[in-house]
């Protein structure tokens, strides 16, 4: 967090990424984890193991614990199921391998056999997820299920090299919750709901969670028909310089409008599209939508750029930048005038995949945006090595600023990392009078919320352009839309290898 920034003396130059691999030290490091040795894997293990872990297979953990839960049933006791997920698994996978990865796992296997007792029935169930099942008379399952997130705030050490990867584990009890088959996804829906809260704790199974999961499963299928049936729009915002008080931005945000739900937020629907792997499908249609009407306003003489946002599932594969290239090319827009925004925290992402789709962005040309900017960890100088252009202040920043010394704090920090990076600084989600005029004070370069405009359509875009004209400037004209033009431009040989505008 930034927060820590403000309070580290020493300032931005020490403002070091605490991200998943190599963040050893402290007493992050010196785990009895590191003193275990790997071991090879089970490459001739019977069909009823796991072939990477050795641990029992997920089928014949089922058959053991139906055969416990009757047994339990029928001697009047309580059963109680643990699963338990790694937390940041994919940030190892994606950095090191997939080698690498399954070492991981193996490791992780030992450690929970370690803290299980050789007794307990353990099993991976799939990917980085495990499940426990705890029997034992006596035991207090919180406690264990405590243990077992503790022992995973320490680093791992794999290879030489330090990783961090934490846990979260959800709890299903026999009878209070039912039984049968049916107690593995319960555990499995509690630790779900850890993972919301952002991981590394446990949580009892609450029938509450698994409603919302249903409610989750019925957005995703109908979800994965929105855009056959036309349900998903783009609606723009404009970002405003804040001395000029020209457009120099419209932002596109994605609408669902649900025949019987009414209109859906993306804050809710994304991360379901994300999870159920909807996301590629929906984010290339939005990229296709806003390339054309960013077309479509360049040849009304509209001269601001289209910014859209970009998930960091997108960022990972590799047909999005080839597509995002294909598509400037199609429509014969200039990359640098098309705007990726994309978080904070997919930005500081220090793997080689987002390494990889950053360079590659950096390469067709086009502008990058870091959304949500002050909530992520941020590394100054990943940042500084990043093809980015413009720094985006979360709205919570901007809303709290007025009476919070240390949200005002937070968006000084900005503007002045930003001026030593050479960045533009849009403020996000300006309301009032007064946050627009401390921005400006404070020297911010765009602003962008309700008090200038809300989001909508594109048509509206241009009779709003109209009428704000009347507000802004006095006189409607075309130039009320300009570019946005970097204060200092960070990426010469780049912007210079461009050529010119179309
Ligand atoms: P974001 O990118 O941070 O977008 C800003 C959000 O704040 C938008 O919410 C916008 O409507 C809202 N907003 C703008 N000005 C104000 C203001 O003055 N006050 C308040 N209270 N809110 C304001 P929205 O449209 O619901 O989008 C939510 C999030 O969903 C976006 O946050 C973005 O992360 C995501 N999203 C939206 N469209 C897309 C998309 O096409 N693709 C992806 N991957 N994510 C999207
Ligand atoms: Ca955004
Ligand atoms: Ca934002």
């Amino acid at each position: 967090m930034l927060i820590d920034l403000i309070r580290d003396p020493a300032g931005l130059a020490t403002m070091v990424a605490m991200l998943g691999v190599g963040a050893a030290g402290g007493a992050w490091a010196a785990s009895r984890w590191c003193r275990r040795r790997a071991r090879p894997a089970r490459s001739t293990a019977p069909a009823d193991f796991d072939r990477v872990t050795g641990l029992m297979s997920r089928a014949r953990f089922e058959a053991l614990m139906l055969e416990r839960l009757a047994a339990a049933e029928r001697e009047g006791r309580g059963i109680c199921l643990i699963y338990a997920g790694l937390d940041g698994f994919r940030l190892v996978n994606d950095n090191h391998g997939h080698v690498f990865g399954d070492e991981v796992l193996r490791r992780t296997a030992e450690h929970l056999r370690e803290l299980c007792g050789p007794d307990m029935p353990l099993c991976r169930v799939a990917g980085d997820e495990f499940a426990i099942l705890a029997d034992a008379p006596g035991h207090s399952d919180d406690a264990l299920a405590r243990r077992l997130v503790e022992s995973f705030t320490e680093t791992l050490k794999v290879g030489g090299q330090a990783v961090s990867v934490g846990l979260s584990v959800g709890i299903a009890k026999a009878p209070e919750h039912g039984g049968g088959a049916r107690l593995l996804g319960m555990a499995a829906a509690a630790m779900r709901s850890v993972k919301r809260s952002g991981g590394g704790a446990h949580a009892m199974f609450d029938p509450q969670i698994e409603a919302q999961q249903r409610e989750e499963f019925t957005i995703a299928r109908e979800l994965r028909q929105a855009i056959e049936k036309h349900e998903l729009e783009l609606v723009y915002q404009p970002k405003i310089d804040a001395q000029s008080l020209q457009v120099t931005a419209v932002e596109a945000l994605l609408r669902w409008r649900h025949p019987t739900l009414g209109a859906v937020s993306p804050a809710r629907f994304i991360p379901i599209a994300e999870k159920h792997g909807l996301i590629k499908a929906i984010g290339n249609w939005v990229l296709d939508k806003a390339l054309a009407q960013a077309a479509e306003w360049r040849r009304a003489g509209l001269r601001m750029r289209v910014a859209i946002n970009v998930s960091g599932y997108q960022m990972r594969q590799d047909e999005f930048a080839a597509r995002l290239e294909r598509g400037l090319k199609a429509h014969g827009l200039t990359p640098g005038r098309f705007t990726c925004e994309i978080t904070e925290s997919v930005a500081m992402e220090d793997t080689a995949v987002t390494r990889n789709a950053f360079s590659r962005l950096g390469e067709i040309g086009v502008h990058v945006s870091i959304d949500d900017f002050g909530t992520g960890h941020s590394n100054l100088s990943a940042l500084r090595r990043l093809p980015a252009e413009e720094l985006k202040i979360d709205r919570a920043f901007v809303s709290d600023m007025l009476h919070s010394e240390e949200a005002r704090t937070i968006v000084l920090t900005i503007l002045q990392m930003a001026r030593a990076l050479k960045l533009r600084v849009v403020a996000e989600g300006v309301e009032t009078v007064a946050q627009r005029d401390l921005l400006v004070m404070l020297g911010c370069d765009e602003l962008q919320g309700y008090l200038f405009a809300r989001p909508m359509s594109a048509r509206a875009i241009g009779i709003w352009a109209s009428d704000a004209s009347k507000t802004l400037t006095q006189t409607f004209r075309a130039s009320l839309f300009k570019e946005t033009v970097a204060c200092h431009d960070p990426h010469p040989t780049r912007k210079a290898a461009q050529g010119g505008g179309n």
